[in-house]
């Protein structure tokens, strides 16, 4: 440890991760170009190099002294930890030695030749007929996906890849003397998975370790001084085990590679009761998310010994805002005072990976928007500012806090993001507006007689396929070539001939097709006042796919109806019921950058009354069912199971307040792309929808486990035809899965349906799929009548 003078000139300012795709998505196209065979690895290599000189010459010039390496990837970090000790299944038939390209992309996005497979718009699998790909899940409560490592019981771990060792020599040929970053072995092992469902992926904890070790003894070696090992299980509810296996992971390779320095990095939240487990660990520094768990450093700061190095993550690595750095100043200089300069570290909440790359590109938006907003350089920017006022005192950098408190000054007062009414309508929400006026069973029985529905309904989910054709008709008329008149003539057509094919089919319920619509949230959200859209604001999903979460600056409303017209016109064509067609305030907030100013909880309360009013607007035209879809309304859930009940209380009283507005025999419909919710069974019942639908063909009826104990109340589509799957489905296969439902469900509460929406699909396998979905409900009619 150097001597603890109390005031150096430099202060460490630190990254942790970086995004990946480059600031026009190069890394995205150079795949994608490489997978169709278009260019060769050299190519792809020589991008990726590129990119990653750019990134650390830019970090380095921008004031940030702990640059990191290893941040990179081809296509998910978590994957690379796979690749790196040998975790990798026989079906990829590897031999041995270094992990061939080949064989990385094999396991991430099944064998080259097969398409990616594309599922719902934000959750996604990868997908092939021959190999299939590891599974994907979302990375904590991130839109980011990683692959799942898959073990064994009788798992070996080898040294199979040396990324980190050589992007450390890479950067070190660039002049940069960089702190690799290794997800560390605890993470890892917890978000493994294995077929033999007896393996506690934790006990190969010391046939781990071994590889760890050899790894960063060969990092020590090229003269890393510094490793981040990043293990934010710390902010999961663990166990003794838990806690157990990081002690021993960490007391281990600090023992076998003792030259080398640890940073254990913990993000997405606070370490709460794993606090003590944490400061406990003989490591030389911990990084903390003080963005989303401000209150976690006096605790941290009474318990900490004095030469634990602490990096405090106070630029939000998740989120949009540019900070109030004098503020952040004023929290900040005591600590630093009392500790010393050379025992603390500044830097964001996690890795930037979350953030798009640089607002600089963004011409068109709005320039007040523009001044409070941060991307992942110009985050870069504040927290070297942040290091220097800490290190040198304010005066240094005085005209960069100035700017920075008066943008968050002028985004305090701004009429663009507060409007009073909004906020006075949000507040005068009674619970009578969330609560529908009669109980389900009274209101259920109206809408029977009201819609003369045959037994076991079917219905699709809303979307129809996304051709081609439509796509480029939407690129036209975005670019201009193609006029309003045109294109609305074009998707007039789309739907028409979508309904008529419904009609045909003999669906009973059917949907207009969702032609018009870019995606479930930006087209609302384009359509709300409070909401703003990027250039290129794009953070990867997985892989090469990224999305450009809208970003919800300000008080929201709806400034006129959103979907009214395409319903009418799909209703005119038809005496069958067409649902009204919405996204709901949970999944917008979800899939969104959401305001910092304000609670996440008001926020989606505004939402949630806009959509009130676009369905009290689709009742007044005369829609007698209204879907309200909340497929992201469980991946919001807290990482902490204690902060479970909170946020589903005011997510389900949001999906009310948009739900409740209606008469009783206007049918509310809601849909959610999941089937694990047996721990959340109980909010889905209070939603209170007279029918929703869910994911439930790929796992066989499993959901319908919840309901041994559990009585679902309203009606339910479990969806018996996978459309994450090219597959077509037979009619027995659905026959069968009704079967399954039918030993859980009453008759007169079951609907039939798809998984989810089409829009990723062909015509070709949707037709004869909805065929034998309306032939699987008609012989189930026929044997109960
Ligand atoms: N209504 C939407 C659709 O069918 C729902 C999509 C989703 O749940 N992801 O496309
Ligand atoms: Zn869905």
């Amino acid at each position: 440890m150097s001597t603890s003078t109390k005031s150096t000139s430099t202060l460490s300012v630190a990254t942790l991760g970086t995004p990946r795709m480059g600031p026009r998505r190069e890394l995205k196209f150079a795949l994608e170009r490489y997978w169709a065979g278009q260019t060769d690895a050299e190519s792809l290599t020589a991008t990726a190099a590129k990119l990653r000189a750019a990134n650390w010459a830019q970090q380095k010039s921008l004031g940030v002294n702990v640059i990191p390496s290893n941040d990179f990837s081809f296509y998910d970090q978590v994957l690379d930890t796979s690749v790196m000790v040998g975790a990798i299944p026989d079906i990829y038939g590897w031999k041995g030695g270094q992990v061939s390209l080949a064989t990385y992309f094999a396991m991430a996005r099944g064998s080259q030749t097969a398409a990616v497979d594309l599922a719902c718009a934000h959750d996604a699998d990868g997908h092939a007929e021959g190999m299939p790909a590891q599974e994907m899940t979302k990375w904590f409560d991130t839109n980011y996906h990683f692959m799942v490592p898959e073990l064994t019981s009788n798992q070996q771990f080898v040294l199979s890849s040396l990324k980190p060792v050589e992007e450390y020599r890479e950067a070190k040929a660039l002049g940069h003397r960089t702190r690799p970053v290794l997800l560390g072995p605890v993470t890892f092992l917890k978000l493994s998975k294995s077929k033999d469902l007896s393996l506690d992926p934790l006990s190969l904890l010391d046939r781990l370790l071994p590889v760890y070790a050899s790894v960063l003894q060969q990092l020590a070696a090229e003269g890393a001084d510094w490793v981040q090992c990043d293990e934010p299980c710390l902010v999961l509810d663990l166990n003794d085990a838990d806690r157990a296996a990081l002690q021993r992971a960490y007391g281990f390779l600090t023992a076998e590679v003792p030259q080398l320095k640890f940073m254990l990095a913990t993000y997405f939240g606070g370490l709460g009761d794993n606090l003590e487990a944490a400061l406990s660990l003989p490591v030389d520094g911990l990084h903390l998310d003080l963005v989303r768990a401000p209150n976690q450093l006096d605790d941290v700061l009474a318990k900490a010994h004095d030469d634990l190095v602490l990096s405090l993550g106070v630029i939000d690595g998740r989120n949009i805002w540019r900070a109030d750095l004098p503020a952040l100043l004023d929290w900040l200089e005591p600590i630093v005072a009392e500790r010393g300069a050379d025992q603390v570290q500044i830097a964001p909440s996690c890795s930037m990976l979350h953030v798009p790359v640089d607002l600089h590109q963004e011409a068109a938006i709005d320039p007040d928007l523009k001044s409070w907003l941060s991307f992942s350089v110009q985050k870069m920017a504040e927290l070297a500012t942040l290091g220097a006022a800490l290190a040198g005192g304010r005066r240094s950098v005085q005209d960069a806090l100035a700017a920075s408190a008066a943008a968050a000054a002028a985004r305090k007062a701004s009429p663009k993001v507060h409007d009073a009414k909004v906020v006075e309508r949000a507040a005068a929400v009674t619970p009578a507006m969330s609560k529908r006026s009669c109980p389900f069973e009274q209101r259920a029985r109206t809408q029977r007689s009201e819609f003369n529905l045959p037994a076991f309904p079917t219905t699709t989910i809303g979307s129809f396929p996304q051709t081609q054709e439509v796509r480029v008709a939407r690129g036209a008329h975005a670019k201009g070539t193609l006029s309003d008149a045109d294109y609305k003539t074009f998707l007039r057509e789309e739907t028409s001939r979508t309904i008529r094919w419904q009609e045909e089919i003999g669906l009973d319920v059917l949907v207009h097709g969702e032609f018009e619509r870019n995606d479930m949230v930006q087209y609302f959200g384009e359509q709300l006042a409070g909401f703003a859209f990027t250039e290129h604001g794009w953070v990867q999903s997985y892989g090469s796919r990224c999305v450009r979460p809208p970003i919800l600056f300000g008080d929201v409303f709806r400034p006129s109806p959103m979907t009214v017209e395409w319903w009418q016109f799909a209703q005119s064509l038809t005496a069958k019921p067409v649902k009204g067609m919405l996204t709901g305030p949970v999944t917008i907030l979800n899939w969104s950058f959401v305001r910092n100013d304000i609670p996440r909880s008001a926020a989606c309360r505004q939402i949630a009354l806009a959509i009130r009013d676009e369905v009290a607007d689709l009742e007044a035209a005369g829609a007698k069912m209204i879907q309200i879809d909340e497929a992201a309304l469980r991946e919001g859930l807290p990482l902490r199971r204690s902060e479970w009940s909170s946020y589903l209380d005011w997510a389900v009283e949001c999906f009310r307040i948009c739900s409740s507005g209606v008469k009783d025999r206007t049918q509310i419909h809601t849909h959610m792309c999941y089937s694990e919710f047996n721990d959340i069974i109980d909010a889905i019942g209070a939603m209170d929808a007279d029918v929703i639908s869910i994911e439930t063909s790929r796992s066989k009826m499993e959901l319908l486990d919840a309901f041994k104990t559990y009585r679902y109340p309203n009606e339910i589509g479990p969806g018996v035809y996978d459309i994450h799957s090219p597959r077509v489905p037979k009619v027995e296969e659905m026959t069968e899965l009704l079967r399954l439902a039918r030993l859980r469900l009453a008759d007169d509460q079951l609907w039939i349906n798809p998984d989810c929406g089409l829009k990723t699909r062909k015509w070709q396998e949707v037709q004869p799929a909805l065929m034998n979905m309306v032939a699987a409900a008609n012989q189930i009619r026929a044997t109960v009548s």
